[in-house]
C-alpha cells in the first residue's frame, strides 16, 4: 500500500547504459521503497543536454533507460520523461531568478567540468537551479543523496528559503538525507572508482544488458591482487579489488563461503551476477518488443506529474508577480 502523504522522488540522467551499480545503488533500492511512498521517478532527459549530445543516441538511450526502469520493477511508481513535464523548465527559471552567480560560480561540478572553458553551455552553469526545480515542484520533506549531489541540495534549500521570504511562502523546504548505506559498487578493473554509467562500455563495468559470456569475461579481467595465502578471499580496505567482488557476491544473494581461490571468487560472482540479471533482460525483451505500453506508462506518468506541479508552479508565478 502507497503512503501518499510521504513522497520520494529521484532523477536519473541518461548520459549511459544504466550499470551493476544503478541496479544495485539506486534501481534497486527504489524497487523496495515503493511500498513505503508515493513515489516519482524520473528521466532527466533536459540534464543530458548540458554537455556536448547526439540527438539520436540521447532518444536511444533515453528508450533504454525507460524500458529498463519499467523492467527493474518500478512500476508502482510515476515514471516520467522531466522534458514531458514543462513545469521544470519554467521553475528553473523562476529559481535563476533568485540564485545569484556567486552561488552557481561555487558548484563543484561546474568548476571542475565547464568553468573558464568557451565553449561550456550555459545550461550547465544553471543546471542548479533546473535540479531545484526538479525537487521544490515536489515538495518532498526529504531528499537522499549521495556526497556529489549534496551541495546541490543545499542550494536547492537555500532557494527555496529566499524565495519564501521575499515572496511568500511557497515552496517546502526539503531536508538533506543521508542514504541508506547502498551497495558502492567498484569498477572491476580499478576498485578505486565507481562502477559509472558514463563509461558503460569499459572493461571493468559491468551493463545491466550485457549478456552472460561479456559478464563471464569482464569479471574474469578483474583485478585482484598477488596474495595467495589460504585467507586470500576476504574484505579488506587493503584489497579493495577482492573486496569489491565479494561486496558485489554478496548483494546478488551469492555466498563467500568455502571459497579460498580468486578463479573460485570470479566464477561464484559471475554466477550469481549472470543470475541477477537474467530476470531483468528477459522483463526488458519482452517490453522493448512493445514500446508502445512503455511510452503509455511514461504518458501517463508525465500527466500525473503535470497535474501534481501545476499548483506549486502557478503558486511561484503569482507569488513572484506574474
Ligand atoms: P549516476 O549514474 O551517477 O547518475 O547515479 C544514478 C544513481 O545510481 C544514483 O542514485 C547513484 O547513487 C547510483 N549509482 C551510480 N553508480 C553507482 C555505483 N557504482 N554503485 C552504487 N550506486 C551507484
Amino acid at each position: 500500500m502507497n503512503h501518499p502523504d510521504r513522497r520520494n522522488l529521484s532523477l536519473l540522467t541518461p548520459s549511459g547504459h544504466l550499470t551493476l551499480g544503478n541496479l544495485l545503488g539506486a534501481l534497486r533500492p527504489m524497487a523496495r521503497g515503493q511500498h513505503e511512498a508515493d513515489c516519482f521517478y524520473g528521466i532527466s532527459d533536459l540534464h543530458a543536454l548540458t554537455t556536448p549530445h547526439e540527438p539520436t543516441r540521447l532518444r536511444d538511450t533515453v528508450r533504454e533507460m525507460a524500458t529498463l526502469l519499467l523492467a527493474a520493477g518500478l512500476d508502482e511508481s510515476t515514471l516520467f520523461l522531466q522534458s514531458r513535464v514543462p513545469a521544470h523548465a519554467q521553475l528553473a527559471y523562476l529559481l535563476e531568478c533568485t540564485a545569484y552567480t556567486g552561488e552557481l560560480n561555487r558548484m563543484i561540478q561546474f568548476k571542475e567540468k565547464g568553468r573558464g572553458v568557451d565553449s561550456t553551455r550555459v545550461s550547465l552553469y544553471t543546471y542548479p537551479a533546473l535540479m531545484a526545480a526538479d525537487i521544490l515542484l515536489y515538495r518532498p520533506q526529504q531528499v537522499p543523496v549521495g556526497a556529489d549531489q549534496r551541495q546541490h541540495v543545499e542550494l536547492t534549500r537555500d532557494l527555496a528559503i529566499r524565495f519564501n521570504n521575499a515572496y511568500g511562502p511557497v515552496f517546502t523546504v526539503p531536508e538533506v538525507a543521508v542514504p541508506a548505506a547502498g551497495a558502492r559498487v567498484m569498477r572491476l578493473d580499478d576498485a578505486t572508482r565507481k562502477m559509472g554509467k558514463s563509461d558503460a562500455s569499459a572493461a571493468g563495468v559491468i551493463a545491466l544488458l550485457d549478456p552472460p559470456d561479456v559478464v563471464r569475461r569482464k569479471v574474469a579481467r578483474a583485478v585482484t591482487d598477488s596474495d595467495t595465502g589460504p585467507d586470500a578471499v576476504r574484505s579488506d580496505p587493503a584489497k579493495p579489488g577482492v573486496t569489491n567482488l565479494l561486496e558485489i557476491l554478496t548483494a546478488c544473494g551469492g555466498s563467500a563461503e568455502g571459497i579460498t581461490t580468486y578463479g573460485a571468487l570470479k566464477r561464484a560472482v559471475t554466477d550469481a551476477v549472470v543470475a541477477e540479471l537474467e530476470p531483468l533482460q528477459k522483463r526488458y525483451a519482452e517490453l522493448a518488443a512493445d514500446p508502445a505500453h512503455v511510452d503509455g506508462v511514461f504518458r501517463a506518468g508525465a500527466e500525473r506529474c503535470r497535474a501534481v506541479t501545476a499548483p506549486v508552479l502557478a503558486a511561484a508565478e503569482a507569488a513572484i508577480g506574474l
